[in-house]
């Protein structure tokens, strides 16, 4: 990968926790950057390799006060155009439900200088260290990501929900918590079976990691007794059954 040039922003995925399952380039992008613009979701293992960078938290996190996004973009433009090497660090992977794409596009605007690094997403790394597979030949061929909520934070209401029940053999949600109730009465309304099992992850990959398993028709109340709640990954299909013997953590 080419150089670290000043004034360039770089679009680094900090995978969905554990400081293992950042890349290459994302560390070495960290070591090098002057500042590093982190959202909330990036763990604190993970920022110790920012050694010698100035540290700026600025991220949105549902349900609590955060900044516009015209403030982030402009706090990168600004630190770019003032000579820095701008690490803007998203946790899991940037182009995953994490606006890197509008960043991006801000950054073309301006023209700064940019690079994408990809990370692992927590949809993914983050179902494998609870023991799920994403796909698994003998149960599923196809998998969706999906946020359960929109840029206003409501439940996404241009989804058809019963076209999605029947579209894969194992669906995946971010941002879901706050909406499990609704998105599982739709997906059973679509034909989904009510007891399709379904897995809510917290804080995977990370010390503090908790895993429920449930079924879509208790999803919402077994979620709500057991006290987990965001940053949690919903994975729901016949899939999360092989946790049994898949789980290694
Ligand atoms: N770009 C990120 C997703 C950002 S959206 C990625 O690729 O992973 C934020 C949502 O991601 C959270 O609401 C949650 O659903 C999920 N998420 C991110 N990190 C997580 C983690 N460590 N454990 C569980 N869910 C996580």
């Amino acid at each position: 990968m080419s150089e670290f040039s000043a004034g360039e922003v770089w679009l680094v995925g900090a995978g969905p926790g554990d400081a293992g399952l950042l890349t290459l380039h994302a560390v070495a992008a960290l070591k090098a950057a002057d500042v590093v613009v982190h959202d909330a979701l990036v763990s604190e293992a993970v920022l110790a390799y920012a050694e010698g960078a100035e540290l700026v938290h600025l991220g949105k996190r549902g349900g609590k006060p955060s900044p516009k996004q015209p403030e982030i973009n402009e706090r990168l433009i600004k630190e770019a155009l003032a000579g820095k090497r701008v690490v803007r660090l998203k946790g899991g992977d940037p182009f995953m439900f994490g606006r890197g794409a509008e960043e991006v596009l801000a950054l073309v605007a301006a023209g700064i200088g940019f690079r994408v690094i990809p990370g692992i997403t927590a949809g993914i790394g983050g179902l494998a260290y609870a023991g799920i597979p994403a796909t698994s030949r003998d149960v599923n061929s196809s998998v969706i990501f999906l946020t359960g909520h929109d840029a206003r934070g409501l439940s996404p209401e241009g989804i058809d929900w019963a076209a999605v029940s029947k579209a894969a053999g194992m669906i995946v949600l971010y941002m879901a918590m706050r909406h499990m109730e609704e998105i599982s009465a739709s997906l059973i309304a679509g034909g989904l079976a009510a007891d399709t099992p379904v897995a809510a992850v917290m804080n995977a990959t990370n010390p503090d990691m908790r895993v429920l398993e449930t079924t879509l028709a208790r999803a919402a109340d077994d979620i709500a007794s057991s006290g987990i709640g965001a940053p949690a990954i919903i994975s729901i299909g016949r899939g999360n059954l092989l946790r049994e013997h898949l789980k290694w953590r």
